[in-house]
């Protein structure tokens, strides 16, 4: 059991992808209304190595010497990468170690306004960075950021990563109904996303309810009017919750694990985590799977958001 790595689990944007988690749960310099990881319980800007370097090249290369290799290298989990000082490191580890497997980072793209922190992973394949507003009001409402944090800084930094990094960047949008996806924060962040000028534009939304009440998905008409409205190209649909996906076929024992924990009692993603010893993001998938075949349902309680079996009464 790794305590910095998971999976490989299947993404449908990156293949079949180990995790890597550079940060514990949850340091983030971003506490945004959707996360599906739960509160920032340390929201900063501060980098330094949360993580040491030494563990998880450890744990990669106990994985390498055991384990085929996967698809991809993805830098993501618990809250954000570029926070660990060490990232830069760990990325070279990994190029000289297994320099044929790309690497991505899921970075909501804060930090970019350091030089610093852009040269660190200039050498990924590909960047997932996030911008869900381009207003100070809307950026607090939804993202809730770090008091150091510049909005402004943040898309110049992102502009600028653009232009020194030759891989990949893939912006994601998070779409919530209600807070950034009225006309004049369309038209900003359109402005923002011609400024920057990702490779594509990712759509996404709630999957289900995320740690507030409240808030709600994007319908699929909802993010076509959007599409619609900005008129730009390489802008694309990828929330899982309104696409015409089939369920992948995820490994079935992992997901009768889950099913066997909330069949005892109605489970938290917390709770199924503690009791599986599985990574959320892991279990995430197999529960997207599990409600996309219908054999589990959600439910809102005090303590948060309860996954029990569609049967149970
Ligand atoms: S940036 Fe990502 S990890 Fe951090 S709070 Fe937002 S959704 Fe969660």
């Amino acid at each position: 059991m790794y305590k910095h790595l998971f999976g490989p689990v299947p993404s449908r944007r990156l293949g079949m992808s180990l995790g890597v988690d550079m940060v514990p749960r949850k340091v983030c310099s971003l506490d945004c209304v959707y996360c599906e990881v739960g509160r920032t319980t340390l929201l900063t800007t501060e980098r330094k190595e949360y993580v040491a370097e030494r563990e998880i090249k450890e744990e990669l290369n106990d994985f390498f010497s055991s384990h085929p290799d996967p698809e991809i290298i993805t830098f993501s989990g618990y809250g954000e990468p570029t926070l660990n000082s060490a990232i830069a490191g760990v990325i070279d580890f990994l190029k000289e170690k297994k320099s044929q497997l790309p690497i991505a980072i899921l970075s909501n793209g804060t930090l970019m306004g350091d030089p610093a922190v852009r040269k660190a992973i200039l050498r990924a394949d590909i960047v997932l960075p996030s911008l869900d507003a381009a207003t100070e009001e809307v950026f607090r409402k939804i993202n809730r950021p770090a008091g150091a944090l510049d909005l402004q800084g943040y898309i110049q930094g992102l502009a600028d990563f653009r232009k020194e990094f030759s891989g990949k960047i893939w912006l994601e949008v998070f779409i919530l109904p209600g807070f950034n996806d009225h006309k004049a924060e369309l038209d900003a962040l359109k402005k923002a996303i011609l400024k920057i000028k990702p490779d594509s534009v990712q759509l996404n939304t709630l999957d289900r309810p995320g740690t507030e009440a409240g808030i709600r998905s994007a319908s699929r008409k909802e993010l076509e009017d959007i599409m619609a409205y900005w008129d730009m190209p390489r802008v694309e649909i990828i929330a899982s919750s309104v696409a015409n996906k089939e369920p992948a076929a995820y490994r079935e024992d992992v997901q009768n694990a889950i099913l066997e924990t909330i069949n005892r009692r109605p489970c938290t993603l917390d709770d199924i985590a503690l009791i599986t010893g599985l990574h959320v993001n892991e279990i995430n998938k197999h529960l997207r799977t599990l409600e996309a075949t219908g054999s589990i349902r959600t439910e809102r309680q005090e303590r948060g958001l309860f996954y029990m079996p569609s049967q149970r009464n």
